[in-house]
């Protein structure tokens, strides 16, 4: 069976999502394309067969449109994913799943109110293959018990005009999930500590951004986002615990050896580092899609505990003080 899928929003990560969905991964066709940028959709769609161009509210109703993934700004996603609930129509949802607890909350509503899953949220990390090996080894249990994590989420650099909540939201929220993942358990409380500014940006984005979550275990896990580092996308992850400690090693696809040194490239940039991660969590959703099984990716759960934390970040910018972090009772459908 082939999901016949629209996408909402045909930016960078929309595009990339469409060529994995139409060119690499199995079970699936691009059968509608929504963007305000009209002549961007329509060229997209000219080179996929049978692709319309559609409204993206007018696309989640269509007959020709199973599924939808939606990859538009951040703050449109709750109104889609209330849209595709309301039509019972599975959605991948990009992250965050919303930029507040409140939007992901009327989001949880209605999918409790559905009675089934059909949300699943783009935290690929989880589907990555150095982070699953890093979260195996968390789990077997023979270093003891975790205490500590350090995260590095250094982005190389962002466009002009890119905010400290868009740092939380975007960036922060992938650490967010991961500490969760890793460890089983909900980050209680946060705090942010603003360091010594960048030259490299400007404005009111604080960079780099050191921020201290701790979760009900009382682990904590100390993130540093840098948005202009400007020399490549870099990733680090190190858990220390009880008898020992375990980290991402460094991505290298290559090294190179020239004039008496030795050169290891690393990612230019998220597409590069995350790319087989992408396309597991897009093959793994299709596969229950078309398997008819409930979904098992990263739920509105998920995105409802991460958006929980990144108010409380945002909390914490502007008092400059510790903030708890405030979850529901989870509901049995994400048991
Ligand atoms: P982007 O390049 O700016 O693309 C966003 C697209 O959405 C643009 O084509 C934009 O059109 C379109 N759009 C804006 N408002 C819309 C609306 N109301 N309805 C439909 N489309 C709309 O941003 P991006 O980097 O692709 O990011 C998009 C989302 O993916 C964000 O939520 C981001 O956090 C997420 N993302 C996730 C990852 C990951 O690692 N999982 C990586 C990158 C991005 P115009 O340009 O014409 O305004």
């Amino acid at each position: 069976m082939t999901i016949r899928i629209g996408v909402i929003g045909a930016g960078t990560i929309g595009q990339e999502h469409i060529r994995r969905l139409s060119t690499k991964l199995s079970g699936a066709s691009i059968t509608a394309v929504a963007d305000p940028n009209d002549a961007r959709a329509q060229a997209i769609a000219q080179g996929l067969p049978g692709c319309v161009v559609a409204d993206a509210h007018d696309l989640i109703g269509l007959d020709c449109v199973d599924a939808v993934v939606i990859a538009s700004w951040a703050e449109t996603h709750a109104e889609y994913v209330l849209a595709c609930i309301d039509s019972r129509k599975p959605v991948f949802c990009e992250k965050p799943l919303a930029t507040t607890q409140d939007d992901c909350t009327r989001i949880l509503d209605a999918e409790v109110n559905a009675g089934r899953r059909l949300v699943q949220v783009g935290f690929m990390r989880r589907y990555d293959p150095d982070f699953v090996e890093l979260r195996g080894v968390v789990e077997a249990g023979d270093l003891g018990a975790p205490l500590l994590m350090y995260c590095a989420h250094r982005m190389g650099s962002v466009p002009d005009g890119y905010t400290t909540r868009q740092v939380i939201n975007d960036a922060i929220v992938h650490e967010i999930d991961t500490a969760r993942w890793l460890f089983g358990d909900e980050i209680e409380s946060v705090q942010v500590l603003p360091s010594r500014q960048n030259p490299n940006s400007s404005g009111d984005l604080l960079d780099p951004l050191v921020t201290i979550l701790k979760n009900n275990s009382g682990v904590l896990i100390v993130v540093e986002a840098s948005a202009n580092g400007r020399y490549g996308y870099d990733i680090t992850g190190e858990v220390v615990a009880q008898s020992g400690r375990v980290s991402l090693a460094s991505r290298a696809s290559v090294e190179i050896h020239r004039f008496v040194r030795s050169e290891r490239a690393m990612p230019a940039d998220w597409r590069i580092r995350f790319e087989q991660a992408y396309d597991v969590e897009l093959q793994h959703w299709l596969y229950e899609l078309n398997q008819g099984q409930p979904l098992s990716g990263p739920s509105t759960w998920d995105g409802l505990a991460a958006a929980a934390v990144t108010d409380a970040l945002h909390s914490a910018v502007e008092t400059a003080t510790a903030v708890n972090v405030s979850l529901p009772a989870k509901p049995a459908l994400y048991a």
